[in-house]
């Protein structure tokens, strides 16, 4: 086990820094003066279909069922996608569209259940797996794929997918992200300091899996306790490739690119991803998940969670089935205080406002931020004075005042030359920006904007490949047939060729030779043209011209 970065031991790995970032106040202690807590069942469970960034899955039940809890309700069909379970048992009571945490403030289809209050187990869940080390890789990613893990530090990208870049593409080290850099949020620190074992024990998996030589666990120098229940752990853990690396406290250091460039000093070019430079990068909950669902055989149905926040009585963190009401949530952290001012998903730099409490709790909810009135200073925007600011703090080294003039103007090839989506949305420029103006929301718009640009040519291209291809199946059709017809007529003639009676063919052959002497002798002038139907007065006149002249030839 090492540990590098720490006051005592700072000198064994060194540290790279990234560009720009912030030293935000991390309002972190409010939530951890609490243990976390098992959030209780609710009597409703909404569970979203798509809780992932890729295909949605296709639901296998229908109201009326009854399920049981790790049972599975939708599956994935297609490779980018991941299959949502059960998080309790009960009766699915309706399949419809809900209301579901997005920026957007948009419905989406949610599977409903009534839950029965047992919470019981499927009993036909796959199998605990005793020693992973004797299964193949595809065997643990197809286990992975089948508990619905995705990334849990907020991009819900299917953890399948990301574990396989593919045989071209080797994996020397796992970077474990334990930043949690966002002030208010402590899911991850509060998780780490109860199932710190349980995480070595996911990512000796993910190594594994990955044949990956090496792993840096990046925590940020604010979580004291986690470290040392990490360290704690490490000695009482067989593997001596992990590597515990406390890095500085500073936003946003949680980001992949910038965790990486922190602990190994590489950058990761514009359009790449971090397994074209032979690394690959997962949260803490990821591990603790990948672990769930290989040791113990239980798909991904609950999480931490952070509730939090001045506007919350009791701040604190549970561990919350997939589907709970956020409003409930709130209930179980004692309410509401007074003067709440707004209900946030995730951090206050990361996170987005929610129209109301009556949404579910899903994969990626890490946070539920409740800021007070009498902390809120409301700031009016007024336009760019192209003071730079935003330029000097952003960790990824983009023209933010740029961006928001060409997402503003809505010229999104433009937006797009400027680099948009490197931007990690941090909301570092925003918050540094005298003009108060809302830059990120600006980036999401216009990232939102190309995706339906995108989506919309897709379809079309699908579209145009369809009509395409179907005037070629038209074509090619009728050309068979126009050979069919070729060769049936090729056979006919053939065939009547064959069929010829000998006799009558002789007639027809003499008849044509005599009609060719005719020809001949009429062309020789032997025979006069037009002798046919004459009189007999006229045939008289010819017979007696022909004597004449043949008198005189002789
Ligand atoms: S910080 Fe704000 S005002 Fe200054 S350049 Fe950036 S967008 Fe403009
Ligand atoms: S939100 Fe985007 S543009 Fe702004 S600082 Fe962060 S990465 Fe840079």
């Amino acid at each position: 086990m090492h540990v590098a970065g720490t006051s005592s031991n700072r000198n064994q790995r060194k540290l790279w820094h990234f560009h720009g970032g912030l030293h935000l106040p991390d309002h972190k202690s409010m939530s951890m003066q609490r243990p976390p807590v098992e959030a209780a069942h609710d009597d409703l469970l909404v569970i979203p279909l798509q809780q992932h960034i890729g295909e949605p899955p296709e639901v296998l039940v229908k109201p009326g069922d009854k399920v049981l809890k790790g049972q599975m309700l939708a599956r994935a069909n297609a490779y980018v996608s991941a299959p949502v379970h059960a998080s309790s048992s009960g009766t699915v009571v309706a399949i419809d569209e809900q209301p579901v945490p997005h920026p957007s403030g948009l419905s989406a289809t949610c599977i409903t259940i009534e839950t029965d209050g047992q919470d019981k187990w499927d009993d036909c869940l796959p199998a605990p797996i005793r020693d992973y080390k004797n299964c193949t890789a595809s065997e643990l990613l197809e286990r992975i794929h089948w508990a619905g893990i995705v990334g849990l530090g907020g991009a819900t990208f299917p953890s399948r997918v990301k574990l396989n870049p593919g045989a071209n593409k080797p994996i020397d080290t796992l970077v474990v992200n334990a930043a949690e850099c966002e002030p208010y949020i402590t899911c991850d620190d509060a998780l780490i300091q109860s199932h710190a074992q349980e995480i070595l024990q996911g990512i000796d998996i993910v190594m594994h899996i990955l044949s990956a030589k090496l792993c840096l666990i990046g925590i940020e120098d604010n979580k004291q306790d986690a470290i040392a229940a990490i360290q704690q752990a490490l000695s009482e853990h067989e593997s001596d490739n992990i590597e515990l690396v406390v890095i500085p406290t500073i936003y946003p250091s949680g980001g992949e690119k910038q965790l990486i460039k922190i602990l190994t000093g590489k950058e990761i070019p514009g359009n790449s991803l971090p397994a074209d430079i032979g690394i690959v990068c997962h949260n803490v909950a990821t591990l603790f998940a990948v672990n769930n669902a290989v040791s113990k055989g239980h798909p991904l149905i609950s999480r931490m969670v952070t509730i939090t926040g001045e506007g919350i009585s009791k701040p604190q963190n549970m561990i919350v089935p997939n589907g709970t009401l956020i409003s409930s949530l709130i209930e179980q952290a004692g309410g509401y205080n007074n003067n709440v001012n707004e209900l946030i998903m995730g951090g206050p730099m990361m996170g987005y406002a929610l129209s109301s409490d009556t949404l579910p709790v899903s994969k990626g909810t890490n946070c539920i931020l409740v800021t007070q009135k009498d902390n809120a200073v409301q700031n009016i925007p007024t336009p760019c004075i192209r003071c730079g600011k935003c330029a000097e703090v952003c960790p990824a080294l983009l023209l933010p005042q740029q961006l928001y003039w060409y997402a503003r103007a809505r010229d999104l090839d433009k937006v797009q030359d400027f680099n948009l989506f490197d931007c990690i949305e941090c909301g570092c420029c925003a918050h540094v920006c005298p003009s108060h103006i809302p830059l990120v929301q600006y980036y999401r718009f216009a990232k939102t904007e190309i995706w339906a640009r995108e989506e919309e040519k897709r379809k079309s291209d699908i579209a145009r490949q369809r009509h395409e291809f179907r005037d070629a199946r038209l074509a090619r059709i009728k050309a068979e047939k126009q050979a069919k017809l070729r060769k049936k007529k090729e056979v006919l003639e053939k065939k009547k060729a064959a069929d010829v009676d000998p006799k009558k063919a002789a007639i027809e052959a003499a008849m044509k030779r005599a009609a060719e002497k005719k020809q001949k002798l009429q062309e020789e002038g032997k025979i006069p043209a037009n002798t046919e139907n004459l009189t007999a007065a006229q045939q008289r006149q010819i017979d007696e011209a022909n004597k004449r002249r043949e008198n005189s030839e002789s």
